[in-house]
């Protein structure tokens, strides 16, 4: 199957208020190319120094989109260009994509990170959290973030009741988060960023507005 072949498959199973972010973490130029061809226009990377290389060779209407765990020191060097962090799970996260963002005079959109699986190897946000960082007084200086949405990731199982009540526990954390913190200037809910290859048609059934897929466009990732 071709990379183009995959794409329009994903493509026909969802509806046009989803939006598909094509993950192309550890795949070479050729591969993003082929699906950028095939009128992808936005890609996820996990790794900042990757899609730094991958944005600089590629065309320039590409979207950037950071999927993976972000460290602090390295947000300088995607500030200038990525379209979307998703996965940002701190306030001093947030205070250093303001200040790197003011640096290049723009506003960088972000989602905040939820923890909603039974694994504790992935990262994320507990309600509390989530409510710390929309009540704090530093959000309401950070001129140069947007809050649009929320992420998370399910815990990787075949039981899919588990996953559905998982993606149902985000969408209910974004319809609550909406109600009370969408008039703060910078916050402007409507993303939610859940689904992945193996679960994305759940994810879209539980709300979902935005899938993260990778393997089942490129294939398998040999790390
Ligand atoms: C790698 C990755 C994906 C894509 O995973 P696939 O199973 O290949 O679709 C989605 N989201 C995140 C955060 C990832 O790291």
């Amino acid at each position: 199957m071709s990379i183009s072949t995959n794409l329009n498959e994903v493509k026909q199973t969802l509806a046009p208020h989803v939006t598909l972010v094509a993950v192309s973490k550890t795949k070479p130029m050729e591969d993003l190319m082929e699906a950028y061809e095939a009128g992808q226009r936005i890609f996820g990377e996990n790794k900042i120094q990757e899609m730094t290389e991958k944005y600089e060779a590629l065309p320039k209407d590409i979207e950037w989109h950071m999927i993976g765990h972000v460290q602090r020191n390295k947000v300088k060097y995607m500030a200038e260009y990525v379209s979307l962090i998703h996965g940002v799970e701190s306030l001093k996260l947030l205070q250093e994509i303001n200040k790197q963002a003011e640096k290049h005079n723009r506003i960088i959109p972000v989602l905040l990170q939820m923890f909603i699986a039974q694994e504790d190897t992935k990262f994320g946000l507990d309600t509390n959290e989530l409510e710390e960082i929309f009540t704090s007084e530093e959000l309401k200086e950070m001129q140069n973030i947007q809050i649009k949405g929320l992420m998370g990731m399910a815990t990787f199982t075949e039981d899919s009741q588990e996953v559905k009540k998982e993606f149902s526990t985000l969408k209910d954390i974004f319809d609550k988060s909406k109600q009370k913190y969408n008039d703060l200037p910078n916050v402007q809910l409507e993303i939610i960023s859940m689904g992945m290859s193996n679960d994305y048609l759940l994810a879209v059934e539980c709300g979902s507005t935005m899938v993260r897929i990778g393997s089942t466009i490129f294939g398998n990732r040999n790390y």
